[in-house]
């Protein structure tokens, strides 16, 4: 009988359960590219941030840098409390990188300074609370820009941080598992590689933000140390000074005031022209001294920022390999009594200028004080040391806070005179396209100008009216460095890459001896040779005199400084 088989009916097609091969690998296929995506997300951010900070090969050096946790997304991992731990710690890794691109980039575009360049390290370790509060009143914009680009960071990497491979779970059926494919392994084995490279190299590893931080923060307490205590480098240059042996060319009595002001940009004094009226009292002191007061009409400085200045100005101008002298030590040794009253609270200038005097007030740093003193406040100590009657050579140093950021804080409430109506000043921002807050800015600073103006010819009548009318008296005034505020382009505060940032008022009055006229007063005069200027109106003799860079002297030669600016013509 021949086998009989029995067919069973055909069954009714079965709804499918089980995926075809093709959608198999497309369900397989799915967290593998859900966890792709993650990375590829996670590490566009990071370069984007990346980007913003560095620039040329950097940018690779830093993406190496923070290949590796981000890979750790594609790596599976079965324990919901690992994969949690690995969210976290690939977001505070981006965190950190995008932290450090944002820092870097705002320095660069306010500053264009790089955050381990002296200019950044100098400020950071020379500020204190106060002066960080008030910068921040005065910059808070761009920090609530750059600050919305980081939390837009923060939420980006956070969604997708969360979304990291997961191990299959033993319920999905064998084979079924997150594979990469050849390439991509070969991709990632490559990235691992050249991150490991990156790591090994000791430069290569320094620009890691955690690496980078930690020692810039190292940096800038080494700098505060340093500073600390500078009494052995002064006490040298005591020593230095006594060899010079500066002598006094004349006997008698001699008082010589140098007021040293802070971020002061000429363009903005009436007495330079400026169409808003903010020098009223120094105008009517020239027209009073007629010959006696000289204002340099071109006076630049050197340096964008406070420290740099400084040094230059007591040390000639001349770099740290020649050993410069103090002004203050040479002042000294010629037997002059030296007061130093400052209205700043700053560690580096204390130490490396302020402790050369003999007379040292910190004014803003006494107890009791409001926390923003006005520059009005050294006036009463100014007094005090004009009566001093243990001495009559004096020189007698003011450090002002001038119009130093934040501007709102330079004068007195309520005494701004220029926030009410259109004027000329006004319209012509307008029409340079300047926005309303730096608009609002120059108000504010025109204030700080005008009051800057009553302490300053405050200081030049008590210099004016002290002692016996016969008695040498010599008075000088210069800004450390100048200020932007929308006149070279739309921001305010200090400006390394403008000529705003250079531009100074300069000034002297003596009551005897003619200073330049007319002409000379237009020869352009540079902060850093101030020291040269000064041992004149000191009437100090010593062997290094260099009559072409006194700017009162007839052989003065003007040599321009090298600055960062491209300066059309020093002579205006
Ligand atoms: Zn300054």
């Amino acid at each position: 009988m021949p086998r009989c088989r029995i067919r069973p009916p055909r069954p009714p097609a079965l709804p499918r359960l089980i995926p075809f091969p093709s959608e198999a690998s497309a369900a397989r296929n799915a967290p593998r590219q859900n966890a792709l995506f993650a990375c590829a997300a996670v590490g566009a951010t990071l370069l984007a941030f990346i980007a913003l900070g560095h620039d040329g090969r950097r940018i690779a050096q830093l993406a190496m840098l923070a290949a590796p946790m981000v890979l750790w997304l594609a790596c599976p991992l079965r324990s919901v409390r690992l994969r949690r731990m690995r969210a976290a710690l690939v977001w505070l890794w981006a965190m950190g990188f995008a932290l450090d691109g944002v820092m870097r980039a705002y320095l660069l575009d306010t500053y264009q300074a790089a955050p381990d360049g002296a200019m950044v390290l100098g400020a950071a370790a020379n500020t204190n609370a106060r002066e960080s509060t008030e910068y921040l009143r005065m910059h808070w914009r761009s920090a609530a820009v750059w600050s919305a680009a980081l939390a837009a960071a923060a939420v980006l990497t956070g969604m997708f941080v969360r979304r990291g491979a997961r191990a299959a779970s033993a319920s999905v059926a064998p084979g079924v598992r997150t594979r990469l494919s050849f390439w991509m392994k070969s991709l990632v084995l490559a990235v691992l590689l050249l991150a490991c490279l990156a790591y090994a190299s000791k430069p290569w590893r320094r620009l890691h933000p955690a690496v980078f931080w930690t020692q810039w923060s190292h940096s800038v307490h080494a700098l505060r140390a340093a500073w600390a205590d500078q009494q052995q480098v002064r006490d040298r240059m005591m020593v230095r000074a006594r060899e010079i042996a500066p002598v006094p060319s004349e006997a008698g009595p001699s008082t010589v005031v140098l007021v040293i002001t802070d971020s002061i940009n000429r363009d903005n004094m009436a007495l330079y022209g400026y169409g808003r009226p903010t020098t009223p009292r120094l105008l009517a002191h020239k027209a009073q001294a007629g010959g006696q007061m000289a204002v340099l009409q071109n006076a630049w400085s050197a340096d964008a920022s406070t420290l740099p200045a400084l040094r230059n100005m007591f040390h000639f101008g001349l770099p740290e390999s020649e050993n410069p002298p103090h002004l203050l030590s040479l002042a000294r040794a010629a037997g002059y009594k030296v007061w130093w009253i400052s209205n700043h609270d700053d560690l580096a200038i204390e130490q490396q200028h302020a402790r050369f005097a003999d007379v040292v007030d910190m004014v803003n740093r006494t107890p009791g004080r409001a926390s923003a003193s006005l520059d009005g406040e050294i006036l009463d100590c100014m007094q005090e040391a004009l009566q001093d009657a243990s001495t009559d050579r004096k020189l007698i140093v003011v450090h002002l806070m001038g119009a130093h950021p934040h501007y709102s804080l330079r004068f007195p409430e309520n005494a701004n005179p220029f926030d009410d109506d259109v004027d000329a000043v006004e319209t012509g921002l307008v029409k340079d396209g300047r926005s309303a807050w730096v608009r609002r800015f120059r108000q504010e600073y025109d204030a700080a100008l005008l009051y800057h103006d009553f302490v300053v010819s405050e200081l030049l009548q008590q210099t004016r009216s002290t002692g016996q009318p016969h008695d040498y008296r010599a008075w000088m005034y210069l800004s450390d460095h100048g200020q932007e505020v929308g006149h070279g382009s739309d921001r305010a505060g200090h400006s390394p890459s403008t000529a705003s940032g250079y531009r100074i008022p300069a000034m002297v009055w003596r009551n005897r001896e003619a200073l330049p006229d007319g002409a000379a007063q237009r020869q352009p005069f540079r902060s850093d040779w101030t020291a040269w200027t000064l041992m004149d109106l000191l009437k100090i003799h010593w062997s290094h005199q260099m009559p072409e860079r006194n700017v009162l002297d007839a052989a003065y030669r003007w040599q321009a400084p090298k600055i960062p600016v491209a300066v059309e013509s020093f002579s205006r």
